[in-house]
């Protein structure tokens, strides 16, 4: 419509400034919002339209998680640590959507410092779930999922350390996709664990990921991870047949803690490839039951490190009355993190500290290599791997929030390809009472484009990723 003239940004962006401001009161989907600023930029986007020099996310209101540094914006990661902070630059994706002509249309709502699956961690309170406001939207990236899922934005970035984008994506009934460790600049978004940390595209389809994907993706040397390979295009195999493609199933990922309900659902998706000329095969991944355990050794040693930069000095929260530096560190500290950050901090120092690192770091960094491996193995033997992308359905609010175990389960069938480093999607596969189910791609290293085919083959056929929530219309 942009294209053709029959809607232009500005209007397309006041379209869902409108639908926010009506429906955000109770959904809590954004954190941060600057009409003028949006507007701005859909002005500008419209001076490139009329010039003839769009390209297609020109024009396009896309939402923005609160992990992601932009100039002039408050950017808090969800944190009271942050509450203040408005950042001086702009992180490299959004520097990417801005060279584009895209709308910001806002900051969302996420778990403290991108820790939590259901976006209850956030110091601005928690996100509900358009399909059901008794219940959460997944997390860490829940605020970006619930403006997917409401169509509160066109699509929305979000990032996944150990699920964060994909079991959203499966609790909200939309497609995200974890690229390939490097594959996305980490510049600029703040860091949680950074040898997992990827940012992904949250959209109604594979193909709108796809070009969200040729934004965001690409080489920065501001990331010393960022890897330097030729520019893709993430749209160029969606039309692909899926004749002879080699779908691995993993034995583990249908095993006890699967909801059989969601297994149903997930069992139908697999029908549906067989019918588009998909050959199933078995596979294993037999050290992926440690996972979680590898994961909660690793990340918050990470995170312990990354965020020793808070400190009360140089920016962020500082406390009002304190007698000496060390005290201002501690009460700064103690006062500007919430309850899950602290324990992931007291983790992470634990396993980093000279007694036992050998014991749990170095061990967990082994076991990683091992999990890495088993995706080697398997990708001999297929080309993607599916299965479910969370264990459940969007369970209720305050459900898990007091059982730190219950909650680190929801990234069972996520965790593996973060500390494999590879690139993992969900998209909407089905409903179980009422409840989107997502469907996981797990695809070989730098295979994005032939997952974005998988999945958007699988969407002409289907309708699931075009449901929308009741009530929100
Ligand atoms: N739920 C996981 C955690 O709490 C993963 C979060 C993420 O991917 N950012 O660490």
């Amino acid at each position: 419509m942009l294209q053709t003239k029959k809607i232009s940004s500005v209007e397309l962006t006041q379209t869902f400034l409108a639908r926010i401001a009506q429906h955000n009161p109770s959904i809590n989907a954004y954190i941060a919002l600057d009409e003028a600023k949006s507007l701005a930029q859909a002005k500008a986007a419209d001076a490139l339209i009329a010039a003839g020099k769009a390209s297609p996310l020109t024009g396009i209101p896309i939402a923005q998680k609160d992990i992601f540094c932009a100039k002039d914006w408050p950017t808090t990661c969800g944190s009271k640590m942050l509450a203040n902070f408005v950042a001086p630059y702009d992180a490299h994706v959004i520097t990417q959507f801005d060279a584009v002509g895209a709308v910001n249309l806002g900051k969302t709502n996420m778990d403290e410092f991108a820790m939590g699956s259901s976006n209850e961690t956030s110091y601005f309170g928690g996100v509900k779930n358009p399909w059901d406001v008794e219940r959460v939207p997944g997390g860490s990236s829940g605020g970006s999922a619930a403006a997917v899922a409401a169509r509160l934005c066109a699509a929305a970035t979000g990032t996944d350390t150990g699920g964060s984008i994909r079991q959203p994506a499966s609790l909200c009934g939309f497609s995200g996709l974890k690229p390939t460790y490097g594959v996305v600049s980490r510049y600029g978004m703040i860091a949680f664990a950074s040898s997992l940390d990827q940012a992904g595209p949250m959209a109604k389809s594979a193909e709108d990921c796809a070009l969200m994907m040729n934004v965001m993706a690409g080489f920065d040397e501001r990331d010393s991870t960022s890897l330097n390979r030729e520019k893709e295009d993430y749209t160029r195999d969606l039309a692909k047949p899926l004749q002879g493609l080699r779908v691995g199933l993993p034995k583990e990922f249908f095993a006890e803690g699967l909801d059989a309900s969601v297994g149903k659902v997930i069992d139908e998706a697999i029908a549906a490839y067989k019918k588009l000329g998909a050959e199933i095969v078995e596979i294993s991944l037999p050290n992926t039951g440690l996972s979680i355990p590898v994961y909660y050794v690793l990340a918050p040693a990470e995170a312990s490190s990354n965020l020793s930069r808070y400190d009360g000095v140089r920016y962020g929260h500082r406390t009002a009355e304190y007698t000496d530096l060390m005290d201002m560190y501690c009460k700064s500290r103690a006062e500007g993190f919430g309850a899950e950050v602290k324990r992931r901090i007291l983790i992470g120092t634990y396993v980093l500290s000279a007694g036992y690192y050998d014991a749990y770091y170095l061990k967990a960094q082994q076991i990683r290599r091992l999990i890495a491996q088993d995706f080697v193995e398997a990708f001999k033997h297929c080309d993607v791997i599916m299965g479910p992308a969370a264990p459940s359905t969007a369970f209720k609010a305050g459900e898990k929030v007091d059982d730190p175990v219950a909650m680190y389960l929801q990234d069972i069938y996520t965790i593996s390809t973060n500390l494999a480093g590879l690139p993992g999607m969900s998209v909407p596969a089905g409903f179980s009472n009422g409840l989107p189910v997502g469907l996981q791609i797990i695809g070989n290293y730098f295979d994005e484009a032939r997952m974005l085919n998988v999945a958007h083959q699988y969407q002409q056929v289907t309708d699931w990723h075009l449901k929308m929530p009741q009530g929100i219309e």
